[in-house]
């Protein structure tokens, strides 16, 4: 069980991920936010040094975006020619 950094209280627990850059952040960073119910404070989870699993899911998320860009560029460029 965790306490809360602000209030101390045994309240703090888990909060799911609302926002995309939340999804995000969960998703490369591998951070879960989290939420005391007694104060309201709402903290992150500090990060963990990231895994073997981790990097390459970030390096093939990032090689995935770049490449899609790459084929938009070159499709639409060939569709207007
Ligand atoms: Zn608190």
């Amino acid at each position: 069980m965790l306490s809360c950094p602000r209030c101390k209280e045994f309240d703090y627990h888990r909060s799911h991920a609302k926002t995309d850059y939340e999804r995000l952040r969960k998703i490369i960073f591998k951070q879960r936010k989290y939420r005391c119910h007694s104060c309201g404070y709402v903290g992150w989870e500090k990060s963990r040094s990231l895994d073997k699993r981790s990097v390459l899911k970030t390096v093939f998320l990032y090689a995935t975006v770049i490449l899609i860009a790459m084929l938009v560029g070159i499709l639409s460029r060939s569709f207007l020619m």
